[in-house]
């Protein structure tokens, strides 16, 4: 008989898992289930060049069909799974019907945090997760109506990039004292600040939102005793790691499901893999979880080697990168934990690097239309080298010297 592999979630990493499962030489039934009605798309190109309209779905698409053709994957889309049987070795879907596996990748990603608030359900509030969000969003933009962006993290101010240059008038509203605060350092949340204000961005940091209001539609943004008017609010608060169905089945949870450095669970039929997950990262020495195209993808392909059978860790430098206007912010490592930061390039020129260090060696960095000084640092970072706080700072030293 033929095993079977089903893997839960068509997103990043459910369809990047399909194909490294057949490049590692997988010869039985792959089954790729995702809600979404979409094939399997980009997600990050939704708070950039397709909302500004600039990218045709067919180009965010991840992969033609005739890929999973070729490759005899099979795709059920538009099906939620609605529980494991791991009893009885299968998956039960929304439509009823049951699909029985060998082998399970739960690749199931993660859906954005809702604010609690009085008026949250107004038509007008949104968040920003599928195409179909992005879609409704962008619908109701034209120039001159007001957009209200709740939280200030990269997908906030993307949006805000994006919605500023066609035209709108947008207010920024962070709860936390600056921007970005959860990802990265002061000096650079103190840049984008600017240069979002500059183009006319209002940013407002320190700001609770208790509400919304309207009558038929949203209408104003309240915080605490003002109110803030608005025709449209994106709600971009950070997300919720889909634990559900794992949880549901008695797979030890813990803001994410808990996998191994082979990305196996207390199940040993059962993976999970991308945002979803709780992983050990050695490089770090620690157990993350990561929301970034880069460790659904790699996470992807450890978790494709592993249910064929080839052992193989997990561990890779995380690496993220943000696109607003004409920057492009490349992040290597994690900003935490660093006890020095060294700036290379020119903030005047939009063109510049910060390296976090902790006891003089490199555990981030983040360039910012520094593509070179970002790449190098991709193969610096796990050598954990001591390096020149002042050659560092030098832009005329080569960074590739420093290596
Ligand atoms: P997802 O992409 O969330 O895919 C999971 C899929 O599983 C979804 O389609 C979901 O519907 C489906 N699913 C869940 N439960 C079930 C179920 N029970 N049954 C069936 N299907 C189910 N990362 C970057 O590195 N750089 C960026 O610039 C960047 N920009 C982003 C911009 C936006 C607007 C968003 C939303 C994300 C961005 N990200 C970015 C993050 C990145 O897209 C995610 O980390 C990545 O998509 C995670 O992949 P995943 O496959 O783990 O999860």
């Amino acid at each position: 008989m033929r095993e079977t592999c089903v893997i839960v979630g068509a997103g990043q990493c459910g369809a990047q898992a399909a194909a490294s499962l057949r490049e590692n030489g997988f010869q039985g039934r792959i089954v790729l289930i995702g809600e979404e009605r979409h094939a399997p798309y980009q997600r990050p190109p939704l708070s950039k060049g397709y909302l500004a309209g600039e990218l045709a779905p067919e180009r965010i698409e991840l992969r033609p069909a005739s890929f999973y053709a070729e490759r005899d994957i099979e795709r059920v889309l538009g099906t939620r799974v609605e529980a494991i049987d791991r009893a009885a070795g299968c998956v039960r879907l929304a439509d009823g019907r049951t699909q029985g596996f060998d082998k399970l990748l739960l690749a199931t990603g993660s859906r954005p945090r809702r604010l609690q608030a009085p008026g949250a359900e107004l038509p007008g509030v949104y968040v920003l997760r599928t195409r179909d969000d992005a879609d409704a969003i962008r619908a109701e933009w034209a120039p001159g109506r007001r957009l209200a962006i709740i939280g200030g993290g990269y997908i906030g101010l993307e949006v805000a990039a994006v919605a500023v240059t066609m035209g709108l008038q947008v207010t920024v509203l962070e709860a936390a004292g600056r921007v970005l605060s959860r990802v990265t350092s002061p000096p650079l949340s103190a840049y984008f600040e600017q240069v979002h204000r500059r183009r006319g961005v209002e940013i407002h940091c320190g700001v609770a939102v208790t509400g919304f209001e309207g009558d038929v539609r949203l209408r104003a943004v309240v915080c605490g005793g003002e109110r803030i008017a608005a025709d449209v609010a994106v709600v971009g608060i950070g997300i919720v790691p889909n634990v559900e169905l794992a949880r549901d089945a008695g797979l030890p949870c813990d803001d994410g499901i808990v996998v191994d450095e082979c990305c196996r669970t207390a199940d040993e039929r059962i993976f999970a893999a991308g945002d979803c997950t709780n992983h050990p990262n050695p490089l770090l020495g620690r157990r993350v979880r990561l929301e970034s195209v880069q460790n659904a993808t790699d996470q992807a392909k450890a978790a494709a080697a592993n249910l064929c059978g080839k052992a193989r860790t997990y561990a890779e430098v995380p690496w993220f990168w943000s696109h607003q206007y004409d920057l492009r912010l490349q992040t290597v490592g994690l900003v935490n934990g660093y006890d020095q930061i060294v700036e290379r390039g020119d903030r005047a020129r939009n063109a510049f690097a910060l390296f976090y260090l902790r006891d003089g060696r490199l555990t981030a960095v983040d360039a910012v239309n520094m593509p070179r000084e970002y790449m190098a640092c991709r193969r610096l970072l796990p050598q954990k080298a001591r390096l020149d706080p002042a050659r560092l700072a030098d832009a005329s030293v080569p960074i590739q010297e420093l290596m």
